[in-house]
């Protein structure tokens, strides 16, 4: 089995791939209120291409496929191309990031695809609260879709809620992400705020790891573990050894876990980008348009070979989540 390994011993097992740039919400820190400008239909990764490069990816030993946007579900034919994926590619690990806000509509079928994991990005489970942060998201749909979702599997659902500072850092709002998580049989996880673009939000929001887990131990979280697994992501965990329930961290910022790494990561116009905070990649539209899946493999090599060390020292870029795939 092909393996791809970078020049600093890390074996890459996990692309994260962008179906769109578009999205139904416009997430505070994410996109600014008019949204950014869309790439146009024709610019962006046909699902042919798609499963053309998840082909060359599963031969060069990639074992986990995330796919994510923008708003994955608002793409046309979404759950139709993942059945394709499935059906060509069913050793591959298929996971899925979404708002949840279109889920109930798509949760019965997406339910008998297998995922390896359902990510839904929740940050408050308040309506007003919702609302705002999302700029104008019915906090109802998304949790109607994560019981849709549940009602058909088993398959792990994770809540993310990114913290903000003086929005949903406090006590009761972290408390009340758990509890409903819980209630899902969903693992809820805290996630740092990156600052990719200033425009969007400032510094001064951001609630770091230490800060999270201080006030999840004086809720009674104390055991501190990292998550297992050769295609986990880099969430540590904090359980209370009471009740057992576990509750994840992603420190993404303030104890980067860059020498663990084993993603690249693919926008929606076919970039393939070999860090989160690099401001470029290789283009792969080009070669997976005309068939040249040699000419795939070496510039997916060639985007490995440029995979920093660390995003400490990068130029970072100057694009928001939502166009680079997060
Ligand atoms: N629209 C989908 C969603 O929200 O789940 C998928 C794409 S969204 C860009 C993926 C994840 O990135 C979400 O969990 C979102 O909260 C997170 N995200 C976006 N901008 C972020 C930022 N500046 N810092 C940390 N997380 C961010
Ligand atoms: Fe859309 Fe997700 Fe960004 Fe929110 S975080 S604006 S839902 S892409």
């Amino acid at each position: 089995m092909a393996r791809i390994i970078d020049r600093y011993g890390r074996r890459l097992t996990y692309v994260r791939i962008s179906v769109t740039d578009r999205c139904n919400f416009r997430c505070r820190y994410c996109m600014p209120p008019s949204g950014i400008r869309w790439v146009p239909h024709e610019a962006i990764l046909s699902y042919e291409e798609i499963l053309g490069l998840c082909g060359v990816l599963e031969e060069l030993g990639i074992e986990k496929i995330r796919f994510t946007g923008g708003e994955p579900l608002v793409r046309k034919g979404f759950v139709d191309f993942l059945y394709r994926l499935r059906e060509r590619h069913p050793q591959l690990q298929v996971a899925v990031t979404t708002n949840g806000s279109l889920l109930k509509k798509w949760a019965h079928r997406l339910a008998d695809l297998s995922l390896t994991a359902l990510n839904i990005s929740l940050d408050t489970i308040s309506k007003d609260k919702f609302f705002y942060i999302t700029r104008g998201g019915n906090l109802e749909e998304v949790i109607s879709g994560i019981d849709a979702f549940r009602s058909h599997s088993d398959a792990p659902i994770k809540v993310n809620a990114v913290l903000i500072k003086d929005f949903n850092d406090n006590e009761e709002d972290i408390s009340a992400i758990i509890t409903f998580a819980s209630s899902r049989k969903a693992i809820p996880r805290f996630i740092e705020f990156m600052p990719l673009d200033g425009d969007v939000w400032s510094c001064g929001r951001f609630i770091s790891a230490d800060n999270m887990i201080e006030v999840l131990r004086a809720m009674g979280y104390t055991r501190l573990f990292d998550e297992e697994g050769q295609n986990s992501g880099p969430a540590m965990y904090l359980q209370n050894p009471f009740t057992g329930q576990r509750v994840g961290i992603i420190a993404a910022v303030s104890r980067h876990f860059c020498s663990r790494c084993n993603r690249l990561r693919v926008t929606a116009m076919g970039e393939m980008r070999s860090c989160l905070f690099a401001d470029s990649g290789v283009n792969l539209k080009e070669p997976l348009s005309s068939g040249d899946f040699e000419e795939v493999r070496n510039r997916i090599m060639e985007c490995v070979a440029a995979k920093p060390q660390s995003w400490m020292g990068l130029k970072t870029s100057s694009q928001h989540m939502s166009q680079i795939g997060g």
